[in-house]
């Protein structure tokens, strides 16, 4: 079952749907969890959360484990979505379209004006790495995220994935 408002959508179920035959079942409304006990920590700090904005998921996740940041660092090459001081490390949190995601269903290059958008996405991906390779040459750690690793059913691996790279 699917929960539209949910930012992590469709891993709560019910274990059973409600019909004539089981509503008698005590267990008739118990959810299933599909995850393990290690990641569920991490789950319920998203359950509270409706703004599904991509950098909005991963400030709050991160906040809510205890990771603490500044936003949008103007003194650090190409301004960092977050950053993590204590752990030397930056997170950009990139649109796939603008900054041209390779294999990815969210970069379409347009049909009109092709000549004009790839510039500007290619111009966008150089910035990009330009900034990386700034940032790495000062020991910074740098964690690019796409959006669409942000999205419901690629999240919950994405954001333990943060976890591990800070660890
Ligand atoms: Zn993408």
């Amino acid at each position: 079952m699917q929960y539209p408002d949910s930012p992590f959508g469709g891993e709560v179920r019910h274990s059973k749907k409600p019909n004539k035959q089981n509503h008698k079942n005590p267990y008739f409304y118990i959810m299933t969890d599909v995850h393990n006990k290690q990641t569920r920590s991490y789950n319920m700090s998203r359950i509270k959360s409706k703004d599904t904005k991509p950098e909005m998921l991963v400030r709050r996740f991160l906040f809510a484990n205890g990771f603490r940041y500044r936003l949008h660092d103007k003194k650090l090459p190409g301004k960092p979505d977050i950053v993590l001081p204590k752990y030397k490390t930056v997170i950009f949190i990139n649109g796939c379209f603008w900054h041209g995601h390779e294999n990815c269903k969210y970069f379409v290059v347009p049909k009109t004006r092709t000549e004009w958008w790839l510039d500007k996405i290619n111009g966008n991906k150089a910035n990009d790495k330009k900034n990386i390779k700034l940032l790495k040459s000062a020991n910074w750690k740098v964690i690019q995220l796409f959006e669409c690793a942000l999205k419901p059913q690629k999240i919950n691996a994405t954001l333990d994935s943060i976890i591990l790279k800070l660890k």
